[in-house]
């Protein structure tokens, strides 16, 4: 379609090819995540700040980045005897957290960080698709079908061997969208609805690119954004989320298969799930992979390979999608699981058709990236919470694990 409008626009600019952002990737799939289990970090944030604290339906981003790292951290301090207590397992509540904790949260925390800014090129692309299969069962409109045509993108320019596809894999960490957010905060802020022509906001933009490094008479009056928290506070901080844990998967070990999947709604009916120590429904959402598929794990025996009959739980595992498998069934379905790629698959078929139609309407695509990279507003830190000296937390943490272990009876060897 050509508009008028679009005859000024130079030939430099629509040349340009759209790109999937990276840092709105990490900030969108960790608001999903976090929003998606709400209830449990709630849970989890009562337990760390005190009963009486309430979190937010929608924190501000620095708080979810807390409290993902927290999570996360306490997470890998008891996992392994988490793990090995459960075994073999395909306990629909423990599959659910264990994919939050070992595959959500990290995947979320890496993307940009991690695997973005360090040029991990084949890992990133891996993690997108991770992160796209979230989205999707997330059923996060839009951001599902963006993140399918990047990987769509990357496999059609290895096909044809573009020479883009080169770059990409040397110097991934140049296609940063951060220096232009960043300057677009600062515009956004300094600059009022007055603006009115592309020429002034460039002259303003330039004269605050100019300013920004230099006015150190504006900076003296500025309030300083000193992170709240010290490296002390942080690590107690994560010792009082790794003794939430243990005592939310010790209550999960008590009350195996005690998931409740349920429709409820008066008007609209829902899928929502509800899982032991935690009142609040949960959406279909948090369910691992698996129980999107047509073929739902099935608890009660390891193998969900159909023409399987063997009912031993022996040479086998139960994968992150929660469909558990022999060893010997899973060479024979060529290492991959089935109804998990069904499902996968037919996402794919569903959503690009979608794409496709959407594209051929041309609407207004404004409102695509629904998740705006946040000013650095002033009031941000402020609300933040205060944390008493933790005294003994390291005895209060040994002392939780031996006595969780003795109560899920085996033996340990703890290093804190
Ligand atoms: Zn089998
Ligand atoms: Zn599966």
């Amino acid at each position: 379609m050509e508009s008028e409008s679009e005859l000024f626009i130079p030939k430099e600019i629509t040349h340009l090819i759209p790109f999937l952002g990276p840092l709105h990737v990490s900030l969108n799939t960790r608001e999903s995540v976090f929003i998606t289990f709400h209830p449990f970090f709630n849970c989890m944030y009562k337990s760390i700040f005190g009963k009486t604290k309430k979190l937010a339906a929608k924190p501000k981003p620095w708080r979810i980045n807390l409290l993902l790292y927290l999570a996360h951290e306490g997470w890998l301090l008891i996992k392994k005897y988490v793990v090995k207590k459960f075994g073999v397992s395909k306990d629909t509540s423990y599959i659910t957290f264990l994919d939050l904790l070992d595959n959500l949260v990290p995947a979320t925390l890496d993307i940009y960080t991690c695997l973005f800014r360090m040029n991990q090129f084949e890992e990133y692309i891996d993690t997108i698709f991770r992160l796209w299969t979230a989205m999707r069962r997330f059923h996060r409109r839009n951001y599902d079908k963006i993140m399918l045509a990047f990987l769509s993108d990357i496999h059609y320019w290895k096909v044809i061997q573009h020479p883009i596809i080169n770059t990409l894999e040397t110097h991934l960490n140049i296609f940063d969208e951060y220096p232009v957010e960043n300057f677009h905060s600062l515009l956004r802020r300094h600059t009022s609805a007055k603006v009115s022509t592309g020429k002034s906001l460039r002259r303003d933009a330039l004269f605050l690119d100019h300013c920004r490094h230099e006015n150190s008479f504006v900076k003296s009056f500025e309030p300083k954004h000193d992170y709240p928290y010290s490296k002390k506070d942080l690590d107690d901080l994560v010792k009082l989320s790794a003794i939430f844990h243990l005592d939310f998967f010790d209550n999960l070990y008590q009350n195996p298969n005690k998931a409740e999947l349920k429709t409820e709604g008066k008007r609209i009916k829902k899928d929502y799930s509800y899982f032991p120590g935690i009142k609040t429904q949960f959406s279909s959402g948090v369910l691992p992979l698996g129980y999107h598929s047509k073929y739902r794990p099935v608890v009660s025996k390891l193998c969900d390979r159909p023409e399987c009959i063997d009912l031993s739980w022996n040479d086998g595992q139960v994968l992150i999608c929660g469909h558990g498998y022999h060893e010997t069934c899973f060479y024979i379905l060529g290492l991959r699981c089935p109804h998990c790629f069904d499902y996968l698959s037919g996402s794919i078929d569903e959503l690009s058709k979608s794409y496709n139609h959407r594209l051929q309407l041309s609407e207004e695509i404004d409102s695509w990236t629904d998740s705006q990279v946040q000013d650095d507003n002033d009031d941000e830190l402020g609300n933040v919470e205060t944390i008493s000296k933790q005294i003994g937390i390291d005895i209060e943490l040994k002392k939780k694990i031996s006595g969780k272990l003795n109560h899920l009876s085996f033996s340990f060897n703890l290093i804190l």
